[in-house]
């Protein structure tokens, strides 16, 4: 009796391990000849669908990336809890290199990390990733009165630079004052994505860049 248990559960044990094992490689074969983009896309699809992998989330990819990195992507995105470039696109260490501020905005210092992304780590894909209900744009949308400039604070230096951004300020003057955040936001992203697209190593390089926005709403990302 005790022999046939063992069995039964020996038996069990590998049709678990088979299919685990099979599941694994058919991820990781498929993932190779996904483009980059392909990957975010379909990351994106696996978290919203609740099918997360979680890939090289592992000691196995902790040794494999010890002695360097080669992300696949450098995401800009705002340091927004709710939008975590890892989470939303179901990757892992090694993946994406990610450049986070309020507002997803591009200072000089964002810049050198990009190119330091394009020349030393080999990436060649570049996301803009902004989100719906962003703080920042908002804050420049309802603070005109300078309710920041008051508190001599570095908000103000986030809710400036939105300020002097002419796609943002052309949004907020051709849509109804109640609606016109998303318009903002795509105008703030398409901005970051303009910066980037006239920087003299990412038009050496013909680096691809891709606008993309997260919905906090539903978990999705759109490509603009
Ligand atoms: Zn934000």
């Amino acid at each position: 009796m005790k022999t046939k248990i063992s069995l039964l559960a020996l038996i069990a044990f590998s049709i678990t391990f088979s299919i685990l094992s099979c599941k694994k490689s058919n991820t990781t074969k498929k993932d190779k000849e996904l483009t980059a983009i392909e990957k975010l896309t379909e990351g994106n699809k696996r978290f919203l669908d609740e099918k997360t992998v979680h890939p090289h989330q592992n000691k196995q990819s902790i040794l494999a990336n010890q002695d360097g990195q080669k992300p696949f992507a450098v995401i800009i995105t705002c340091s927004d809890s709710r939008v975590s470039p890892e989470i939303v696109f179901d990757q892992g260490i090694g993946d994406l290199f990610v450049i986070r501020n309020a507002g997803n905005l591009i200072s000089d210092i964002d810049m050198g990390s990009i190119e330091y992304a394009i020349e030393h780590l080999d990436t060649r894909l570049i996301v803009v990733l902004g989100h719906t209900e962003c703080g920042a744009v908002k804050a420049y949308i309802n603070d005109k009165d300078g309710a920041y400039k008051k508190h001599f604070n570095h908000i103000d230096n986030i809710v400036e630079t939105i300020s002097q951004e002419k796609e943002e300020i052309d949004a907020d003057k051709t849509t109804p004052k109640a609606t016109n955040y998303l318009g903002a936001i795509d105008a703030n992203i398409k901005h970051s994505t303009k910066l980037i697209q006239d920087n003299p190593i990412v038009k050496e390089h013909k680096i691809q860049i891709v606008s993309m926005r997260y919905d906090v709403h539903t978990g999705k990302v759109v490509q603009l």
